[in-house]
Parts: C-alpha cells; sequence; structure tokens
C-alpha cells in the first residue's frame, strides 16, 4: 500500500508538472539591475536617465513578438531599475529596456509631433535568466543621431533637477507657511528640430497641429544653457496654473510693460536666477535695477525680477556693500540656525507659496499680500519698513506700485497671447 502511494504520488507530480524545468525557466526573467548610460561617442562622457518611466519588454527573436512585462513609473536617480522575476506568457530569448525622457508626475521630452522620445536597449537573456548589468552606450534613431540622444539626456536630467529642487523647497519650507495650495502637474517639453522658435517658450494652448495642450519648447539652435531656460518656462508654467497669467507681450526685459506682463516675466527672470544663483551669488545683478534709469521705478521685467530677489535674498555684507535691502523672506519667517542650503529652499519654497495664496497678477498684489498677511502685524516691527526700503531701491512706493509708471492706462490693454518664441539671451 505504501509502495503504490509513493508510485502514484510520482506519477501524479509527472502529470502535474510535466517540464518543469525547462519549461518554466524560458518564460522567466530576473532584472537584478539593469542600468542604461547614454553617451554621444565613444571619446564623451556617459550620463544615465534620472528617474524616468522605464518599460521592460520580453522578446522572442525567432517570432519578433513583443510581450510588456513590466512599467517601472520612475527608475532610480543613477538610472537604475531592479525587479522581481517576471514571468511571460510565451517563451522569450531577449529582453528589451525602453527609457523614456520624463515621467507622468514631470512630463516627458516631445517631439512636434507629440511623440515622446524614448531609447531602446536589446539583449539577450543569459542562460540563468538574470540580468544584472550596466550598459554604455549611444543611442540612435531612424532620423534622429546620438547627439540628439545625448542632448535630451542632459535636458531630462535638467528638468528632473529643476522639479525636485522645487518640490523640496516646498517641502522645507512647509513647516513655516500653509502650502496647502501648492501643487505640481506635468507638462512636456517639445525639442525638436523643425521647431522654429528663437529661444524658449511656454504656450498655454500647445503648439502646431499635435500640441493642444499647454507646453513648454526649447529651440534646438540657440538654447546653450538648459537649465536657465527650463527654470524661466517652469516658472511660467507654475505661475498660469495660479492667475491664468494674463499675457501680452515684450520686446526686452527694459522696456516699459503693463504690471501684467512685468509680473510676470520678473517672476521667470526670478525663479531662474534663484535657481541658478542662489541666495549669496546674484551679486552681479545685486543693484540693476537702483543704477538703471530705464528700470528704476519702472514696471519693467527686470525691475520686478530685481524687487523680488530683494526680499527673497539675505543682506550678506558684501551684498550690503553693494545694495542694502534688509528684509529677507527667511528671516521674517523662520529667524532659525539652517544652513545656507537650506535656507535657500525654505525662502524659495516660501516664495513660491507666496506666489500661489496671493493668486497676485501684478507685483504690487504679491507685495501687498505679503505686507498685509504677514510682515505689517510682524511681531518685529522693523521689518514694515525693511520691506519698503527693500523694495524702495528698485524703486517701488510703499503700497507697491512703480515710482513712474504704474497706471494701467498707460499701456496698451491688449493681451496677446504670449509667448511661444521669447528670447533668450545670457543673463535672462
Ligand atoms: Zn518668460
Amino acid at each position: 500500500m505504501r509502495k503504490v502511494l509513493f508510485v502514484g504520488m510520482i506519477f501524479l507530480t509527472f502529470i502535474l508538472f510535466p517540464h518543469k524545468n525547462l519549461a518554466a525557466t524560458e518564460n522567466e526573467l530576473t532584472v537584478e539591475n539593469f542600468t542604461l548610460l547614454i553617451r554621444r561617442d565613444a571619446n564623451s562622457e556617459a550620463e544615465p536617465l534620472r528617474n524616468v518611466k522605464v518599460n521592460i519588454y520580453g522578446v522572442n527573436s525567432e517570432t519578433s513578438e513583443r510581450y510588456l512585462l513590466k512599467t517601472i513609473e520612475k527608475c532610480d536617480s543613477n538610472g537604475t531599475i531592479s525587479t522581481e522575476k517576471l514571468t511571460t506568457p510565451k517563451r522569450i530569448d531577449q529582453v528589451q529596456f525602453q527609457y523614456y525622457f520624463g515621467n507622468d508626475d514631470q512630463g516627458y521630452i516631445i517631439s512636434l509631433r507629440n511623440y515622446r522620445y524614448n531609447a531602446n536597449h536589446t539583449r539577450n537573456i543569459p542562460a540563468n535568466r538574470v540580468i544584472n548589468t550596466i550598459r554604455t552606450t549611444s543611442i540612435y534613431g531612424s532620423t534622429l543621431d546620438a547627439e540628439f540622444y545625448s542632448k535630451i539626456t542632459r535636458l531630462s536630467n535638467v528638468y528632473r533637477d529643476i522639479y525636485q529642487d522645487q518640490k523640496l523647497a516646498i517641502e522645507k519650507a512647509r513647516p513655516y507657511i500653509n502650502t496647502a495650495q501648492v501643487d505640481f502637474k506635468p507638462i512636456n517639453i517639445i525639442y525638436d528640430d523643425a521647431l522654429d522658435i528663437p529661444g524658449g517658450g511656454f504656450n498655454r494652448y500647445g503648439h502646431g497641429e499635435y500640441i493642444k495642450e499647454p507646453i513648454l519648447a526649447l529651440s534646438t539652435k540657440n538654447i546653450v544653457d538648459f537649465r536657465a531656460a527650463v527654470a524661466h518656462e517652469w516658472a511660467h508654467w507654475n505661475m498660469y496654473r495660479v492667475n491664468g497669467m494674463p499675457g501680452g507681450s515684450y520686446q526686452t526685459h527694459y522696456d516699459q510693460v503693463n504690471p501684467y506682463v512685468s509680473y510676470k516675466e520678473g517672476w521667470a527672470l526670478f525663479q531662474r536666477h534663484r535657481y541658478t544663483c542662489g541666495l549669496e551669488n546674484e551679486l552681479a545683478n545685486e543693484a540693476q535695477v537702483q543704477n538703471d534709469k530705464r528700470l528704476y521705478g519702472m514696471s519693467t521685467n527686470f525691475t520686478v525680477k530685481g524687487a523680488l530677489y530683494d526680499i527673497y535674498d539675505m543682506n550678506f555684507p558684501r551684498n550690503q556693500q553693494i545694495e542694502n535691502d534688509e528684509l529677507d523672506i527667511y528671516t521674517a519667517f523662520v529667524n532659525g540656525n539652517h544652513s545656507l542650503e537650506d535656507k535657500d529652499l525654505i525662502s524659495e519654497g516660501i516664495m513660491y507659496t507666496l506666489m500661489v495664496n496671493s493668486k497676485a497678477s501684478t507685483f504690487q498684489e504679491f507685495y501687498t499680500y505679503l505686507m498685509n498677511n504677514y510682515i505689517s502685524n510682524h511681531a518685529d516691527k522693523t521689518l514694515k519698513g525693511k520691506l519698503e526700503n527693500s523694495v524702495g531701491l528698485n524703486g517701488i512706493n510703499t503700497d507697491g506700485s512703480f515710482k513712474y509708471s504704474n497706471n494701467l492706462k498707460n499701456y496698451s490693454s491688449k493681451i496677446e497671447d504670449f509667448e511661444l518664441g521669447e528670447q533668450m539671451v545670457e543673463g535672462d
């Protein structure tokens, strides 16, 4: 009896799990670690695609059938993915990793045809069915060359860094101001040789035949500094979601424009310089407004940028020698003992949150909101005068109006759609 049972069990095992070892392994794959590094050519530096979406496909090289095995919403900041064991419906002998230039939270680098660029790498599955490797390679497309892919790798990483910095700034500011109204929404960036604009741009209506939602765009010919361009256009997108950002065009940042334009552009200029120069490295432009008759007391983009920067930055001794703007947002809201890096992020987070909470569409509205809600009733009674002096150095009155040009009637009320094609020149 015992013997019969034993034989029966072997038989049953054979019936229930036939060819287990052979069949199952050909339908399995484990990606312990895979990292894609992209370079222009063998002599240039390789860069990972940081925190981007990755699709993992299984491929049968005989039939060319391809199965989506898994989507990783974001690889890590080194461009690495890893998975549990994956099972495929049919036998596969190759694996394909498809890296996008972006992710769902942030947005993607796209073409004029609204196509999400992606970089693919296919490799044979080894006998142990485990992938554990770093691949450094140049990516070519049917129409796009390795140089283009290496550029959009850098662009994707710059965008990711700006996005992360902004989120971190809000987190750091959260203990000191109510950030409940602050949120982030994804927006794509067009990067395409066929796009004919002079610089960077934001357009609320999209662009061309294929893109009908708000979009950022960068010229492939004229943009050298991705950090400056993306930080500027990203700032427009965030402000647009708050106040609809009344549009309007401008020729240069020195022109007198209506206060809607000077605020939206001044904000974008401030954000770009804040991101690249921080609290203490904007010395070259510290006294830009007070020394220039075209800017002082005028509704220009640079005037508003100067006033916002003077609210944000700290009056370090070397800044003080150039321009003595006593108020800084960190001292007004925190007055603590953070590292310089944290002071920078907290200050940015507070400025950004004030932009959101105030729903301002002119500098005067921003200033009035700050003054009425946080400064004029502050325990430190000196702050009111300090804020007035700081903006006063830019020729702005104590009520936030421009000393020489605040009357909206002085300007054409023509609100144009801005600004796909705004000029981004060095220093903007
Ligand atoms: Zn702009």
